[in-house]
């Protein structure tokens, strides 16, 4: 294999400029920095002002079975590794992680545009707690022993399936990397990771982080794009199990390929998310819940977005008008300044999906688009992909902009009068990944809690995933569970029994 000497630092470092640089042109294939086997390399672009910071290596299957392969052979030597100390060793990872905190988050915030203060350091925070977390179940990878006959001893073991190969998307890298890494590994798993396109370079980083203290070939990244390089990751042979996080096409062409070598597959796929708000909620308290469920700080491209918001009709007008007030006092700015709220969209393609949208939705009878927030003034920021924040009102359940997911800073807010109504209008969709209920009664609030259709529902807070509670849709949302114990259980291992007959 190649063997290029890279030049990233040891330490952390603040400029995440040189170090996206010193990142550029490679995977991170058996413990080493290696370029891609074709020599081809892809742009890494700041959203914020359209300049080209790095190169990624453009991987291709070469680069994959390479991966794979030196992940299938770390595994044989990882499995046996006693479970409490696989877990005691990616806790260090955790702590080696924390220490880079500031630094990943100024890369994430470099190559994805999200802001520094609001959204990129809380990720990098939030990856080193999910693998503390992961870090402290290897005891819990536990069997049982079944009651079959007093003669014959009869238990079940966890083991571990082999190589996963995990495909992540953009929007946050590193968290949706670490929730599928942590459980693989803490379960005897090896790992080949395949980064978005858009974003690869902190989670490579990371890898190489995590590599000083993992052996070598037990967690494994290539970047590339999907069908030349997240395909043949999916369809190799050695690959034993698949987490997917992205669109819902994608996810089907995934599950699809790992159903033709019968493999587990893991999807978290998209979202439409409501958000119903009863008059008798706390207001203040619900007016900046809003903000905060429609991840306005990551320009709305999360797929827990609350990206159609149900009022009572009661307090319709007032919610709406203190909802813009709070979106306009947003700062919409240099990601890696610390006084910016809002930073950019991610590319260009999908800076004209979220126009395509806001034109649409500008365009429909009787539909007002209450644009919020104000554009950057630095002249330095002028091809950054900007864009305000939208509340749509006069739309309704039929409008695109309510059925689709948008992945942009754009929502719906409609009225409604009874709770019947709006229980249906919330389950009219195509998605179930998650909802948020607001209000004072509790008794209103629970029954619908159990009957919206949905894998997470959180009544007077909408906070993004958190270690230790199961996360994963219902409907096109997707298949499986991350973030809890049952994810690493369900996800990562199988249950084999044994028998011993005594008699
Ligand atoms: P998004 O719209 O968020 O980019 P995608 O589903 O297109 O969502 O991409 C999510 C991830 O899936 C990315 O890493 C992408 O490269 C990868 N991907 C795209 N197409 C395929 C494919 N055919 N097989 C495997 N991975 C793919």
């Amino acid at each position: 294999m190649l063997d290029l000497p890279h030049p990233t630092p040891d330490a952390p470092t603040a400029d995440c400029f040189a170090l996206a640089k010193a990142l550029s042109g490679v995977h991170f294939i058996g413990g080493r920095y290696v370029p891609a086997r074709s020599g081809k390399t892809f742009a890494v672009v700041n959203p914020a002002t359209g300049a080209e910071v790095a190169r990624a290596a453009e991987g291709d299957s070469a680069d994959v079975d390479a991966a794979v392969l030196n992940a299938a052979e770390a595994q044989k030597a990882w499995a046996k590794v006693p479970a409490r100390k696989r877990g005691a060793l990616v806790h260090a990872c955790a702590a080696a992680i924390r220490t880079h905190v500031d630094e990943l988050g100024r890369l994430i915030a470099l190559e994805t545009g999200k802001a520094l203060r609001t959204e990129s350091r809380v990720e990098a925070n939030v990856v080193a707690d999910v693998f503390e977390f992961f870090g402290g179940l290897g005891s819990e990878l536990k069997g049982e022993s079944v009651p079959f006959a007093p003669n014959v001893l009869s238990v079940t073991v966890r083991e571990p399936l082999g190589v996963v190969g995990a495909i992540i998307p953009w929007n946050v890298p590193m968290l949706l990397m670490a929730l599928k890494v942590a459980p693989a590994l803490v379960a005897g798993n090896s790992v080949v990771v395949k980064s978005a396109e858009e974003a690869p370079l902190a989670v490579l980083r990371i890898c190489e982080i995590m590599n000083r203290i993992l052996p070598p070939g037990v967690f494994n990244m290539v970047s590339g794009f999907g069908p030349e390089c997240g395909a043949p990751l999916v369809a190799h042979p050695k690959v034993r199990k698949v987490t997917f996080t992205g669109s819902v096409e994608t996810g089907k062409i995934v599950a699809k390929a790992a159903a033709e070598k019968l493999v587990p597959v893991t999807l978290e796929l998209g979202g439409k998310s409501p958000m119903i708000v009863f008059a008798d909620c706390d207001f203040e308290k619900t007016v900046s819940g809003a903000l905060t469920s429609m991840r306005f700080t990551r320009q709305g491209q999360s797929c827990t977005a609350a990206s159609r918001i149900y009022v009572e009709r009661p307090i319709f007008d007032r919610f709406v008008a203190e909802m813009k007030k709070a979106v306009d006092a947003m700062v919409m700015g240099d990601p890696l300044d610390e006084k910016t709220d809002i930073g950019t969209i991610v590319s260009e393609g999908q800076l004209e999906k979220v126009r395509a949208y806001i034109a649409e939705g500008t365009a429909t009878p009787g539909a007002t688009a209450h644009v919020c927030s104000a554009m950057p003034t630095d002249p330095a920021l002028k091809k950054g992909l900007f864009i305000q924040p939208v509340i749509f009102t006069g739309l309704d359940n039929s409008s695109r902009l309510v059925r689709e997911e948008i992945f942009g800073p754009v929502t719906v807010i409609q009225p409604f009068d009874d709770p019947e109504t709006v229980l249906a209008q919330a389950n009219d969709s195509e998605y179930g990944l998650a909802a948020s209920l607001w209000t004072n009664n509790l008794k209103v609030g629970l029954d619908l809690a159990h009957r919206l259709e949905a894998g997470l529902v959180q009544i007077n807070q909408n906070l993004v995933v958190q270690a230790n509670l199961s996360y994963g849709g219902v409907k096109s949302s997707g298949l499986g569970k991350e973030a809890s114990l049952e994810a690493m259980l369900e996800h990562f291992t199988h249950k084999k029994t044994i028998m011993v007959n005594m008699a």
